[in-house]
């Protein structure tokens, strides 16, 4: 029951100045979000990478309020961009980015978003990587399909999100794997109404496992955003009965979430993507983690209490 809480006070103001503020919330972020800058970031990908995983790297931050912060947004991406040229790693560091952060929710902002990601887009092909588009709460996402589908002109291999949470996403993967995208199938973060999302856990599972196949049978390049271990054995099955092999397939976990995993799964075989997320706007990001483990929570306000 604590999820939806926690969940609607990501987006109060009021909440995020006060545990933004909070002298110990750093140390529980940093569990989550290694770093506050790129200096901070390079060596943790560095790490990474040297232990057999592959990154996809997300500069937080969301709900931004002027054209010009959507354009530091666009600007911290090409700042990554270009330290992450010398390492020369090609796909096995990626982007993730939120559309809301490039000016989406602003006035003009589906064009405006889609000014800002595309030298992104660009300037990531330009060192033989790719991009990500997020998906955000259900309102937003008509317009990021629109902007995927606009990128995937130039640069087949953007890739989009899809969540099993909204009753849409069924329709949303059948079109996808037709089209040959790459597709990350997570369950979905955000506190979405009973009207457009199931709300139970285990119709959220089995809609998650409808897609997949969905996804493992068609033309595109599935990426399965779990951590649930029943869902990546199932994954793993379903994989294989499509006639897939590793590398046709990814998995893809969070930095701090279940580590010991990243590196059992990339052992195997498997390509193993961790979601890497950096920078000093972490409020609703971090807040999406301690909503979906209440454990989280009572780790993070001990932290508060010892202090
Ligand atoms: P769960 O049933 O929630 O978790 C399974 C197990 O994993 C738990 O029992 C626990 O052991 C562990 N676990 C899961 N979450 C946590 C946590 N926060 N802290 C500690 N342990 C945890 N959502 C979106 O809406 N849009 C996106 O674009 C998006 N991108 C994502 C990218 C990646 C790579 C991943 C992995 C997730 C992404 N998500 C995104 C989040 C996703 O929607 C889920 O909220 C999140 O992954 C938790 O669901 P789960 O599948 O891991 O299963």
């Amino acid at each position: 029951m604590l999820g939806p809480v926690i969940l609607a006070a990501s987006r109060s103001d009021r909440m995020r100045r006060l545990i933004s503020a909070a002298p110990v919330t750093k140390q529980v972020v940093d569990r989550f979000i290694p770093g506050e800058d790129v200096d901070d970031i390079v060596p943790v990908i560095r790490d990474l990478s040297g232990q057999g995983l592959e990154l996809t790297m997300d500069v937080v931050g969301e709900d931004i309020t002027s054209p010009a912060q959507a354009a530091a947004a666009r600007d911290a991406y090409l700042e990554l961009i270009d330290r992450l040229k010398p390492l020369e790693l090609g796909t096995r560091a990626e982007m993730s980015v939120k559309l809301s952060m490039f000016g989406q929710a602003l006035e003009d902002g589906h064009e405006l978003a889609l000014k800002n990601v595309r030298p992104v887009v660009e300037a990531a092909a330009e060192i033989g990587t790719t991009v990500t588009l997020d998906a955000e709460d259900h309102t937003t996402l008509d317009s990021m399909f629109a902007i995927h589908e606009e990128l995937r002109k130039d640069f087949p291999q953007t890739g989009c999100v899809i969540q099993a949470y909204l009753f849409r996403t069924e329709d949303d993967a059948r079109r996808l794997a037709a089209d040959g995208s790459r597709v990350r199938l997570v369950k979905g973060a955000y506190k979405e109404p009973a009207s457009v999302a199931h709300q139970d856990k285990h119709e959220i599972d089995r809609a998650y496992v409808r897609i997949l196949r969905t996804l493992m049978e068609g033309e595109g390049y599935p990426m399965i955003g779990s951590h649930d271990p029943r869902l990546i054995a199932i994954a793993q099955e379903l994989a294989h009965r499509a006639g897939r092999k590793p590398g046709d397939y990814e998995f893809q976990m969070l930095y701090g979430i279940r580590a010991e995993e990243h590196l059992r799964l990339a052992a195997e075989g498997h390509r193993m993507r961790v979601y890497t997320a950096y920078g000093t706007d972490w409020y609703g990001y971090f807040m999406r983690r301690l909503a979906e483990k209440p454990a989280n929570l009572r780790f993070f306000a001990r932290s508060m209490l010892t202090k």
